[in-house]
């Protein structure tokens, strides 16, 4: 899976990476599927386990274009998962009171506790990218950004913190017939949202964007992941897969019980 992530310091360009990419799994959708519950299962067990051991802390950031699938990863790859160990932020546009402080403030009282896994249904990244595409601060506000999440990053780190950074990948016309399927149907006109075709509109300037962030952001301490997710069983794998290996990385324990519990009798 070291497939996806994006090397700290290089210099990836966004358009050599292929959405409908799925190298890593040759046996197809129905065996993926099945697959995902494994995963699902075995990321439960893990995270009762880091809930038991409460030291680690988990953060998951999610960051696509519309339609590319954040609310899908998260009813898909955490099934399975115990809904008292895990919490979904997501991060709308700033309240009056959010846009008064530092754009970090909002995230930060957000973030893990141990034994916590957190999902950012968007993040501080908007602030280096709908904010920049849209010109909501000047570009020497933005541009020195990248170094502020790094250093907020890397106390998060220092600190028991485990970030994974997810940028799910889908190409325009992936989006184009995904907005198609929910004008279609009107069980999904709540979804629809009008602003989401001027979005559409700037797709260049917001690779650009996300391109910058990719390059800019991904660190030893807080690595970033390009997850193909054209195809929606394929991006759930991947991101599954990459959670529980880096679950499975931290070595949890259980913790001993008290002392003499072979003694204890019930009566
Ligand atoms: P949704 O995720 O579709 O519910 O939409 C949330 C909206 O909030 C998106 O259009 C984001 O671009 C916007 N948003 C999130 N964070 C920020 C931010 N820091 N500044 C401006 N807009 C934001
Ligand atoms: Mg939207």
């Amino acid at each position: 899976m070291k497939r996806y992530s994006v090397k700290p310091g290089s210099r990836i360009d966004l358009s050599t990476y292929d959405p409908k990419d799925k190298s890593t799994f040759a046996d197809g959708k129905k065996e993926a599927k099945k697959r995902l519950i494994e995963l699902n299962q075995e990321m439960g067990a893990l995270q009762e386990l880091l809930y038991a051991e409460h030291k680690h802390k988990i953060l998951i950031v999610l960051q696509a274009m519309d339609t590319g699938g954040k609310d899908g990863t998260i009813r898909h790859v955490f099934e399975g998962v115990n809904p008292q160990g895990v919490r979904v932020v997501s991060f709308k546009v700033p309240t009056p009171e959010e846009l008064d402080h530092d754009y970090i403030w909002r995230v930060h009282k957000q973030t893990p506790a141990k034994g916590e896994v957190v999902i950012f249904n968007r993040s501080h990244y908007e602030d280096v990218l709908v904010v920049r595409v849209h010109q909501l601060v000047p570009e020497e506000v933005w541009s020195k950004r990248y170094k502020q999440i790094n250093e907020f990053e890397h106390m998060l780190v220092e600190e028991g913190t485990t970030i994974l950074k997810f940028f799910l990948h889908i190409s325009p016309e992936e989006q184009k017939a995904r907005l198609q399927a929910r004008l279609e149907e009107p069980s999904k006109h709540w979804k629809f949202n009008l602003d989401d075709l001027k979005e559409r509109k700037l797709w260049p300037q917001y690779m650009q964007a996300y391109q910058d962030v990719l390059n800019q952001t991904s660190t030893e301490w807080a690595p970033w992941y390009i997850v193909p997710a054209d195809r929606k069983w394929y991006r759930n794998l991947v991101i599954a897969r990459l959670i529980v290996e880096t679950l499975e990385g931290l070595k949890m324990k259980y913790p001993q019980g008290e002392a003499a519990l072979d003694q204890v009798v019930i009566e």
